[in-house]
């Protein structure tokens, strides 16, 4: 239904000075373009003030009144922001419902309401005993129909949410001495909000020990919006779901504090950066929160082959708005940026991986890592060349796949053949079982990465030069002695096709027992 003049959205920029005078402004839809009477150089300081009329939407989507849920305020994306400046220029992209890309800064903001409202929001509330509402041990009184402004700092964010309603319940959790973490929300009949308090401190903590410390002292869950969206210090979930999706969803959106809120790369061009990486350690810590005995990648792994296979896949160096699906879209931002991270955990070892991982938050905190500044970190901590695996995995559709067989024996020994079937190279992890229970893993470096990752006792074999199709290399029993050869068995390479992956092909295995005839 089209919505009524008095229920649409809109902000008017009333008026722009730049130190004081008036600048030349126009409005392009949803970008304002400014012609600067100064301009604004490097080291240079100049204050903006702007003066705008915005009127609050019936919320569709992320912002607006009366959400579904009928959470009265859930304010994002409520005032004009600065585009981003960066190395490359300006990236004054029209807001097309898709992704953001903001500017650093301290803000402070004073919010006026009723004072029977309880705000929720970004930053640190300045006066908590005047206020009340949960911020403080002590209540405080207001009068009904009062009017109640609150103050609130946030230090070096790149945006800033709110929500309010006049019903919310607000609890507050520690995670140490030096974190804190709200929760507001309308109604708990199953009480799902108390039991997702504790495993939203754990979330924390996990994530505070294997990507870097969460450097603000506050964190608030609230509810309000639609879905799940992140903001700095804050989130917007809806609450009609189960306690395992509204953990799942708190731990998504939390994750973002690291994964774009403090390491805030270019969601547009990058969304792979953000959703990817949030969407893998998501998964991880998800394992650790609610165990289940399924691979917590797996189906991640699976979306990502089911795209490949329906055609529609874009690689992931497109703009996330010139993207011709959606579904090609979230699908590689989320599915295909985690496999990039879990892939690449693969191909320089598990060790150096979670170094690296450290060392690009504390590296990259407050900043705006792009693609390269991620690959020399983990470069850098591997020793391992990486250029390869970006300009295959992010910059084509190509597609990895590798079979293996038993070409009978060299003298007594077993000769193992590779295939190289797709068009991605990898290195190898190859484990090779034999009948009497024993087994011996052998490593194929690729040529391209200079090196070898170090994970396990495995044989090293001489490198595989790309170009070539097929490697073949014996091992030093026979091949009667064999039960099986398997091309990574930890499954971290996506690759396309599992079914030549394995000696003997799963299917021949399940084959009924052959009756050998003797000699009577
Ligand atoms: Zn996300």
């Amino acid at each position: 239904a089209a919505l009524k003049l008095d229920e649409i959205g809109y902000q008017k920029v009333r008026s722009l000075r730049q130190n004081g005078k008036p600048v030349r402004y126009h409005v392009e839809d949803t970008i304002l373009e400014v012609d600067l009477p100064t301009p604004v150089l490097p080291g240079s300081r100049h204050v903006f003030d702007m003066e705008f009329d915005a009127q609050v939407p019936l919320q569709i989507r992320r912002t607006g009144r009366m959400n579904k849920e009928g959470i009265d305020y859930s304010m994002a994306q409520w005032y004009p922001k600065m585009s981003e400046y960066d190395y490359e220029g300006w990236h004054a992209n029209p807001y097309i419902a898709r992704e953001f890309y903001g500017v650093w800064g301290d803000y402070d903001v004073k919010i006026t309401l009723d004072a029977s409202y309880v705000v929720a929001a970004t930053g640190y509330l300045q006066d908590p005993e005047k206020i009340g509402h949960g911020y403080s041990p002590k209540k405080a009184a207001h009068k009904p129909g009062s009017m109640l402004t609150w103050h609130f700092k946030a230090p070096n964010v790149h945006d800033f949410v709110w929500a309010a309603d006049p019903d919310y319940t607000h609890d507050i959790a520690k995670v140490d001495d030096n974190l804190e973490l709200h929760f507001f929300y309308q109604h708990d009949s199953l009480g799902n909000w108390k039991q997702l308090q504790s495993y939203a401190v754990d979330c924390f903590k996990l994530m505070n020990e294997k990507y870097g410390r969460y450097p603000y002292k506050q964190y608030s869950i609230i509810q309000g919006g639609d879905g799940g969206m992140e903001y700095p210090m804050a989130t917007l979930v809806t609450s009609g779901r189960s306690l395992g999706a509204l953990v799942s969803v708190m731990v998504h959106e939390s994750v973002h504090s690291w994964f774009q809120m403090l390491l805030g790369n270019n969601e547009s061009k990058y969304g792979w950066m953000d959703e990817g990486f949030t969407n893998y350690a998501q998964s991880e810590i998800m394992a650790k929160l609610m165990p289940s005995p399924l691979d917590p990648h797996v189906r991640t792994y699976a979306a990502y082959r089911d795209l490949v296979r329906s055609g529609l896949e874009e690689p992931l160096t497109t703009h996330a708005d010139h993207f011709e699906t959606n579904r090609a879209y979230s699908i590689a931002a989320y599915s295909k940026g985690a496999i990039f991270l879990h892939q690449l955990s693969y191909i320089i070892g598990k060790e150096a991986f979670d170094v690296g991982m450290k060392r690009y938050f504390n590296e990259w905190k407050y900043k705006h890592p792009n693609p390269n500044d991620f690959k020399r970190i983990m470069e850098k901590v591997s020793g391992l060349e990486l250029d390869w695996y970006l300009e295959n995995w992010i910059g084509t559709t190509k597609t990895i796949d590798y079979g293996v067989g038993v070409a009978g024996d060299d003298n007594g020994r077993a000769r193992i053949v590779i295939s190289k079937k797709g068009t991605i190279p990898m290195p190898l992890d190859i484990r090779v079982t034999y009948k009497d229970g024993g087994e011996q893993w052998y490593y194929i470096p690729l040529d391209l990465m200079r090196g070898e990752k170090k994970e396990r006792d495995a044989i090293v074999l001489s490198d595989w030069g790309w170009t070539y199709p097929e490697y073949a290399f014996t091992v030093n029993r026979p091949s009667g002695d064999i039960r099986s050869v398997e091309i990574d068995p930890s499954r971290r390479m996506a690759d396309l096709d599992l079914s030549n992956n394995r000696y003997p092909a799963p299917a021949q295995e399940k084959a009924l027992p052959v009756l050998e005839g003797a000699e009577k």
